[in-house]
């Protein structure tokens, strides 16, 4: 093995901060290198000791769906993809079933995603109702547009304990959202007391190893509870779907790397959608979903790519980790 790569891997299982040059080579490794192992084992090693062992699995809930005109080329929803035509939003009982069932088949955090169409009233309602609903003190997270420090404020009242919220890669490229937005919300759920889960994301084959270097600092520099490296999901037909989609090799790699590089004070990386080798690399965080989902092409995820509770922990037990029972311990 080259002593190069080794004594970066290991600096930064020691608590280096890596910088951009260290990152730059453990992503540049070839998959089928004796250097990849090692970083894996590492990346997983420093996984299960920041999380205690215990891997979790988060519950999503999308809670309507439309074309919406912020087109993000990735999703489903964007207008200029034209897979979903009519605005729908899903009527509360639906939402809160949802929520429960997510629940009760042991979701540690529940979140309830929107596009950026929804109505934030009606958004903050919904969760209003859920939290109300809700049996245990598992926490709710709100996945949704970009917004300000007094929704955020407004966010945190209705009873969401956190965010998911990501500078997406190609964010002004292609889509019609800043970066800069983006890091203004990550701003306001701080000023308003919300935990903040992000990702690497949506990685597609096309994207530079520079691309990806400078989300992951901003990953890292947003102290979230969880980092991680998300694919894209490639959606038939769309501008984007030429590229194809990253192997999950390269992927465990991603999120192996993220893993080292994120303090080990961040308990929580994830990886999506939700594979073996992901969670051998040290992806300690999984999705299941229901509802309308941004990857997807149906109103109702859980009867096509969506992942539910059980298959999730089938996957991470697979690949050796015990998964956390009761509120997650990274929102
Ligand atoms: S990712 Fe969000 S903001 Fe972008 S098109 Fe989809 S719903 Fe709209």
């Amino acid at each position: 093995m080259q002593n190069k790569i080794k004594e970066i891997i290991d600096d930064a299982y020691h608590g280096k901060l890596l910088n951009q040059r260290e990152i730059k080579e453990l992503l540049d490794l070839d998959t089928g290198s004796e250097e990849f192992y090692y970083l894996l084992f590492k990346a997983r090693q420093m996984s299960a000791e920041a999380c205690s062992g215990k891997a979790e699995i988060h519950g999503q809930v999308g809670v309507n769906s439309g074309p919406c005109g912020c087109n993000c080329a990735f999703c489903s929803f964007a207008a200029e993809n034209k897979i979903f035509t009519e605005q729908q939003v899903e009527p509360l009982e639906r939402v809160l079933e949802q929520s429960l069932d997510l629940e009760q088949a042991g979701a540690n955090a529940i979140y309830l995603m929107a596009t950026a169409q929804l109505n934030f009233q009606g958004f903050l309602e919904m969760g209003r109702q859920v939290r109300r609903e809700l049996r245990t003190s598992v926490p709710l997270i709100a996945n949704m547009a970009d917004f300000n420090d007094e929704q955020a404020v407004a966010l945190r009242q209705a009873g969401f304990a956190g965010v998911y919220h990501a500078v997406r890669i190609g964010e002004g490229v292609v889509n019609r959202i800043k970066l800069e937005d983006r890091l203004q919300t990550i701003e306001a759920a701080r000023r308003a007391g919300l935990a903040i889960g992000t990702c690497v994301e949506p990685i597609g084959p096309e994207h530079s190893v520079e691309e990806i270097i400078e989300k992951i600092i901003i990953a890292r520099e947003a102290k979230p509870g969880f980092s991680g490296a998300m694919r894209r999901v490639t959606l038939p037909g769309t501008s984007l779907s030429r590229y194809g989609m990253v192997g999950e090799a390269r992927m465990a790699l991603i999120v192996g790397v993220v893993r080292l590089v994120t303090p080990r004070e961040v308990p929580g990386n994830c990886t999506h959608e939700p594979n073996a080798i992901g969670a051998v690399a040290g992806a300690n965080l999984f999705w299941a979903e229901a509802g309308s989902n941004p990857r997807d092409v149906v109103n109702y995820t859980e009867t096509n790519r969506g992942f539910d509770v059980g298959r999730c922990k089938k996957i991470l037990v697979d690949a050796g980790w015990q998964v956390l029972e009761g509120p997650s311990k990274f929102c």
